[in-house]
């Protein structure tokens, strides 16, 4: 038996596993205890690994082959690797040449490693031409990218996972950590456990796992997180738990954001977040009177039409009550996917470019134009997430490149979704799993390596680098990510730019990574230190990490100097507004998605374990007992639940986990265990059948965490 170390593909907790096998299979998995994100431990999705990638999981699940699809609605069939990469370049310049390049959108994944976001940004900024290429992290961290970039200056979380451990008071919003973050939350446990008066308090609407482990829970109204820290920060400078030295030292813009939150007071944050006056007290004083406070955040903040805002208003609380860049202390957003990270590092999004640098800056504009060896880049944004699928079912984006994702069931608003595959004349589908809701959309469907199969990196929530490793040869006839997106970009410079064909000649992983290593020389991201020799002999890094440091940066920020040109954070002077879709007479329900503490995502590797449904078995919607009361349910049974673009039919399940008019969905379950209608009655997959295409104006990131409902007896 052989063991080979490398990294869970599930989420940003980014846990060291170790890989049992024997060159052809994988046999078994055990947490790697040398890896500083776990120390050994794994949770039930990532102790279950080894499960997923067996032998007879692999033959029911995978796509092995390249497949064509001669006609929508027929069978794909079996092609050759040549024939499926020569028609990919072919059909993609002749929409080029024949459309321009913004007919071509292409959609990645934070579940593709580090390598692979490199060659698929290069390819679209720097040989097709357009910006359009973007990726399931939009659905996940944008929000947390802008707020940092609004207040902190940069892309940067600042603390650590041993911060955990030293903090006084850890603030959880919008986050049930318990269940998404499952081993980070055990070393939170840990760190109350030897110090147990360290206070927990979490925001968050419903009284989750996480929820009732706390000091003080504040449930507060769907979409109030604005005024709840507008509040919190009325009452630290009325109660004197600001740092006005700190204030003066390093910040600014202070004054106007102190006049924004004097309309705040107790009593109107209270109307306004449906929370008790004493709690805000008590949440006020725990957080600015404290040695240490640490916010946790994640989904609750991100996945809203106001999310950049939320992200920006919980900032202020650190930055005026100087809690951030000392032990213990900071903003600390939790990454949903296990390398949105590193896909941001590479400036795979579309208002991004490589190594933290910016679309809109001229200057960053030229860097990268040096770099990669073209003239230019173009400075025109892309379309994020939904804007491209938008543009697709317009009729505007003609071939869509869909890479290790699965938008026919993650994306919000479905009816949408499929207008956009099905209005597009060519889609392309690089994917793992045959079985995804996407794949029947795709004309083209070409195998790819996925976990155990593997090799380049990723990038967790503190900023460590850790290898994903290769145990066992790739299945069937898959190629890894980057190699398949590099072979297209040579076979597209051969038909529109021969004078780029070098510019995608990588021959392995490294020689990606080094290429985006240089790119990084002299920013806040630098790694010119780091090299796959390094992380060979010292196992993962945090960033930064220049040439000549012989460890990366545990915690940023320490000196009190921020990424901005002034060297002084930004206080960000946000308004509160309402949620996208407030409830009303129509639709009297606030409808909430989230995870389940077994499953990840689609489904698509979790959802073949039996196993993994011993915690949750079948989907339906949480009400509070007096909701079913009130509309006269017994447990289990069938409710629709409709919102403007769609219905589902599932059953009721009492709960005291959420309040009177709010209800909850798993994000999880597809069409073969939850298919719903959209308005036209067309049958369309779990509920995001449901959800709103509103999107934060600034990050982009849809509201994907509320949508208003009407729920009767089906
Ligand atoms: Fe994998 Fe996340 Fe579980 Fe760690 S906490 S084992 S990274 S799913």
């Amino acid at each position: 038996m052989v063991q080979t170390r490398s990294t869970c593909p599930y989420c940003g907790v980014g846990c060291g596993v170790v890989i049992e096998h024997d060159g052809a299979q994988i046999t078994g998995v055990s947490g790697d205890p040398d890896h500083p994100a776990n120390f050994g431990r794994l949770c039930t999705k990532g102790s279950t690994l080894h499960l997923t990638a067996s032998a007879s999981i692999t033959r029911q699940t995978r796509l092995l082959q390249p497949l064509l699809r001669a006609e929508r609605g027929k069978p794909a069939t079996p092609v050759t690797w040549n024939t499926a990469l020569d028609l990919a370049a072919e059909r993609l310049s002749t929409i080029h040449q024949q459309h321009g390049a913004d007919a071509i959108g292409v959609y990645i994944s934070g579940q593709l490693l580090t390598e692979d976001y490199y060659v698929f940004n290069k390819l679209v900024k720097g040989l097709l031409g357009s910006n359009h290429v973007d990726t399931n992290s939009r659905l996940c961290m944008s929000s947390a990218v802008a707020g940092y970039k609004a207040t902190l200056g940069a892309d940067a979380p600042p603390c650590s996972y041993e911060d955990l451990a030293l903090a006084d008071t850890v603030f959880i919003t919008g986050s049930n950590m318990a269940w998404a973050h499952p081993i980070l939350f055990r070393r939170l446990e840990d760190g109350k456990r030897a110090k147990p008066e360290q206070k927990w308090i979490v925001a968050d609407p419903r009284r989750t796992e996480t929820a009732a482990m706390a000091d003080l829970h504040l449930p507060l109204l769907p979409g109030s997180d604005v005024a709840l820290y507008h509040g919190l920060l009325h009452l630290m400078l009325w109660e004197g738990f600001t740092k006005p030295a700190y204030i003066a030292a390093h910040t600014e813009g202070f004054d106007a954001l102190k006049a924004r939150v004097r309309d705040f007071t107790p009593r109107e944050t209270a109307r306004l977040t449906g929370l008790r006056e004493d709690d805000l007290l008590t949440a006020a004083r725990w957080f600015g009177d404290s040695p240490a406070t640490l916010s946790l955040y994640c989904q609750g903040l991100n996945q809203s039409a106001d999310g950049t805002a939320k992200n920006a208003a919980l900032i202020n609380l650190h930055l005026a009550s100087g809690q951030i860049g000392k032990p213990g202390a900071g903003p600390f957003s939790l990454t949903g996917q296990p390398n949105a990270m590193g896909g941001r590092e590479v400036g795979g999004l579309a208002n991004l470019l490589s190594a933290h640098r910016d679309l809109a800056n001229p200057d960053h504009r030229a860097e990268v134009a040096r770099l990669w060896g073209v003239p230019s880049v173009p400075s025109k944004p892309g379309k994020s997430a939904v804007e491209m699928f938008q543009a697709a079912a317009d009729g505007e984006i003609k071939a869509l490149w869909i890479a290790c994702t699965n938008p026919a069931q993650s994306m919000p608003d479905q009816a949408m979704v499929r207008r956009a595959l099905e209005r597009a004349e060519f889609v392309i589908l690089q994917e793992a799993f045959a079985t995804t809701a996407t794949a029947p959309f795709a004309d083209l469907l070409l195998p790819a390596t996925t976990w155990g199969e593997k090799d380049g990196t990723v990038t967790n929530s503190e900023r460590r680098i850790s290898r994903v490793r290769p145990a066992i040869p790739a299945a069937g006839q898959a190629r890894h990510d980057w190699h398949i997106a590099a072979d297209i970009a040579r076979r597209i410079a051969t038909r529109i730019a021969p004078g780029r064909i070098a510019m995608f000649d990588y021959a392995t992983p490294e020689s990606v990574w080094n290429e985006h290593r240089e790119s990084t020389r002299g920013r806040d991201l630098d790694i010119t230190g780091l090299s796959y020799a390094m992380l060979e002999t010292q196992g993962p890094q945090q960033w930064p990490l220049p040439e000549g440091a012989t460890q990366g940066q545990a915690r940023l920020y320490e000196d009190g100097r921020f990424a901005t040109a002034s060297g002084k954070a930004k206080f960000a002077d946000v308004p509160f507004k309402p949620l996208a879709e407030p409830r009303d007479a129509q639709y009297p329900f606030s409808l909430g998605t989230g995870r389940l503490r077994d499953q990840w995502h689609g489904m698509s590797r979790t959802g073949t374990l039996g196993r993994l449904f011993g915690h949750d078995s079948l989907p339906a919607v949480d009400l509070a007992p007096a909701d079913m009361a009130r509309l006269k349910l017994a447990e289990g049974d069938l409710v629709e639940v409709r919102s403007r673009r769609g219905s589902l039919v599932l059953p009721a399940r009492g709960s005291d986990t959420v309040l009177p008019t709010q209800a909850f969905i798993a994000m999880h379950w597809g069409e073969e265990v939850l298919t719903g209608h959209d308005a036209q009655g067309r049958p369309v997959p779990g509920v995001n059948a449901l959800t709103t295409p509103a999107y934060c104006p600034i990050s982009k990131q849809p509201e994907l965490k509320h949508c208003a409902v009407h729920i009767a007896k089906a």
